[in-house]
């Protein structure tokens, strides 16, 4: 049995510093553009630092801007490649004799760091949200007391802002997510170390290890109970996403306030998160009581990555601070360098020359202006750090995507349309090194096909350079397209009148209590006069179909809650599944998981409780992936199986799929590429360099 996990070339080593010495960077050559990797991605405080900063004798006492030549900032207050105090932020502090001194020693902690002290660097203020200064000696005492009157503040990061609160206060936390509109989607808290983490959540050796990593993701766990932490934080939700500090702020806050903080990224709803002095005031001034800021810039703009342990391996589900822009190893090199523009939600673009493929940092949901902005600069500026011109533009096949608009108005010498699924197989291919051909499961919540409809439980036989479509699932249709997302009832009407043939038991569900006869009439009027309701495959949509049947509730406030719900609800013990169809007489083959709603729905009628019919449903579909597997070995051989798609990111269904397949095939999963979209762009890279080249 082979479960790819860290230990590969492609992935990034966790549990150590890079050993990086940005002194003898600086003096790369300057006649070649500089390469992919002379752009560290930014780490947090090392254990040295954080003993100065909390030692009263030494001159960085509770200095926040306290780093060396192994930690601190990169990436983000970078100015030009390669990176080199000049060529940051930094430049701008005048160092003092003394800070000038460790700067010139070498062998010393500070040679070519970038150094600085209380009397030659960047220093911390508090303003309130009429962007008045708070005259106080210490903002950090300024902050603390905010936060324990039950304040919102405003924090200038490493990447950007974030807001804090006290996360045990519930009438706090559901304060700021009223003030900043922020519905449902699950708030990250910050935890003062792995003690506390594991007094909140079920933090195993795994977690332990990703929440110490140089990268600090946010760590997704399991939620103890009972838990003294806001229910706001995560409602309806078992899991919950820790990270501990990784900045000289963060610990000396922590330290003070002796609680975990909600630590959210600084924007209202969907926005990009605030990064600058001025955005904040003029963003976040509405939602915060006190801003901490500081007057060293942040050149680029970096969210908290967030990462899980899933079948027993670290996942990284978005690849983002920490992380970007390191590039993940090729094992082929591509021919010329290649701008891969990713999809829409969760996006991160990729800049692949020679063996490396820089993975951008998270932008967020494309569909938004800003964040488009956002993304236009932020390949415009890594392109010009790395002296990177693209001769191959990779984008998606949905013309819809502002991604994809982007793309074709580069001048390049070629421009690759790529398909959604085949991209996300080539990105778990390409993140192990595998040539193919492999077995590719792609399970999302829908992307565009070749044939026009949205795709998403594709099983296809695929390389680099084609693919074939073996399997998908039965497809249903969205009435109101984008509207079903947000209205997960719509789906479930569409699953359960397919599976019963119009003769639905609605009364007997709670789904359809708060849904007028009017709403549940036009659904069906769309659906039949197939307007406004275009047949999807994906997988995504069923688990959204089955969230809202299951848990009893209409409405998701973001993408995908149900499905995420109903994944975390599956109980851990169940073994038991429902039956299914496999329709081989039609091309590609068709999963129809109608007896499976049938039995989940009577189930459900008939009192059983939701985490069994959520473990059942989810077994079911593992089972039904590990057939068509099985099936297209025999046509195709017994090839390697690559999951990827944002279905990935849960845990049940790979554990699922992971425990029928093994060990009678090599499984291919994700590591530190996100199943999700935000690891797309990697697998167009590389599918359109192997088109290119084999053209
Ligand atoms: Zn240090
Ligand atoms: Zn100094
Ligand atoms: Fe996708």
């Amino acid at each position: 049995m082979r479960i790819f996990n860290f230990d590969h070339p492609g992935g990034v080593r966790l549990a150590h510093f890079p050993a990086q010495a940005p002194a003898r960077l600086a003096s790369a050559q300057r006649a070649d553009p500089p390469g992919l990797r002379s752009m560290p991605p930014d780490l947090p405080i090392c254990p040295t630092c954080l003993s100065e900063l909390r030692d009263p004798s030494n001159r960085r006492y509770h200095y926040c801007f306290t780093n060396c030549a192994q930690c601190g900032p990169r990436f983000t207050i970078a100015t030009a490649a390669p990176y080199d105090r000049a060529r940051t932020t930094m430049a701008a502090f005048r160092m003092c004799a003394e800070c000038q001194r460790e700067f010139d020693t070498p062998g010393g902690r500070r040679f070519h760091a970038l150094a600085a002290c209380p009397q030659c660097g960047p220093s911390l203020f508090a303003v309130a949200p009429n962007g008045t200064r708070i005259e106080t000696d210490d903002p950090v005492e300024e902050a603390a007391r905010a936060l324990l009157r039950g304040g919102i503040v405003a924090l200038k990061g490493i990447g950007g802002f974030h807001l804090a609160c006290d996360a045990t206060s519930e009438t706090n936390v559901q304060e700021l997510r009223a003030r900043k509109h922020h519905d449902e989607k699950p708030f990250a808290m910050m935890v003062s170390d792995v003690a506390q983490a594991k007094r909140l959540a079920f933090i195993g050796p795994e977690e332990e290890r990703l929440l110490l990593s140089p990268e600090r993701p946010v760590v997704i766990a399991r939620r103890r109970e009972p838990s003294p932490v806001a229910v706001a934080i995560a409602p309806h939700n078992p899991l919950l996403g820790l990270f501990v500090p990784y900045s000289a702020l963060h610990h000396l806050l922590l330290d003070r306030v002796g609680r975990p903080l909600v630590m959210t990224s600084g924007n209202r709803s969907d926005e990009p998160m605030a990064y600058t002095n001025e955005e904040a005031l003029t963003r976040l001034g509405g939602i915060a009581d006190v801003l901490i800021l500081h007057n060293r810039e942040i050149v680029t703009r970096c969210d908290d990555s967030i990462a899980r342990v899933v079948a027993g391996a670290p996942v990284v589900l978005r690849r983002s601070r920490g992380y970007a822009p390191r590039p993940v190893t090729l094992k082929r090199a591509v021919e010329r360098p290649v701008l891969a523009c990713g999809a829409v939600v969760a996006n991160a673009f990729c800049l692949a020359r020679g063996s490396d493929a820089c993975l951008g940092p998270h932008m967020g949901n494309l569909d938004d202006l800003d964040t488009f902005t956002s993304y236009r600069e932020t390949i415009d500026r890594l392109e010009r750090f790395l002296g990177f011109e693209p001769e191959i533009v990779a984008h998606d096949l949905n013309p819809e995507y502002l991604a994809t608009g982007y793309a074709l108005s580069r001048a390049a010498a070629a421009t690759i349309g790529v398909q959604h699924h085949h991209a996300h197989i080539a990105s778990v291919m390409a993140e192990h090194g595998v040539e193919g051909p492999v077995i590719g499961v792609a399970y999302d919540g829908g992307g565009l096909g070749t044939d026009g409809t949205y795709w998403g439980g594709e099983v296809l036989v695929a390389s680099y350079t084609s693919f074939e479509r073996m399997a998908t699932l039965r497809p249903i249709r969205l009435a109101g397209g984008e509207l079903a997302i947000r209205q997960p009832w719509r789906t479930a009407l569409a699953v359960v009148d397919d599976a019963f043939g119009g003769d639905a038991p609605l009364d007997s569900l709670a789904v359809f209590r708060n849904v007028s006869a009017e709403a549940i009439a036009d659904v069906r009027e769309s659906i039949a006069s197939e307007h406004h309701a275009p047949p999807a495959h994906a997988a995504g949509r069923y688990f959204d179909a089955m969230g809202a049947l299951g848990l009893g509730r209409h409405l998701a406030s973001y993408e995908a809650q149900l499905a995420l719900e109903w994944n975390a609800a599956a109980a851990d013990d169940e073994r038991g599944r429902y039956r299914y169809g496999i329709c081989r007489s039609v091309q590609p083959w068709q999963v129809d998981l109608r007896p499976a709603v049938r039995d989940g729905v009577f189930e459900l009628i008939g009192g059983e409780s939701p985490p069994r019919v959520s473990a059942r449903f989810h077994n079911t579909l593992a089972a039904a992936t590990a057939d068509l597997v099985r099936g297209v070995a025999c046509i195709h051989g017994r090839l390697p199986v690559a999951l990827s798609g944002g279905c990935f990111q849960h845990t049940r269904l790979v554990e699922g799929i992971v425990h029928e397949l093994v060990p009678e095939f090599t499984m291919l999963l994700h590591a530190t590429v996100p199943p999700g979209d935000g690891g797309i762009a990697l697998g167009q890279a590389v599918v359109a360099d192997a088109i290119v080249r084999a053209s």
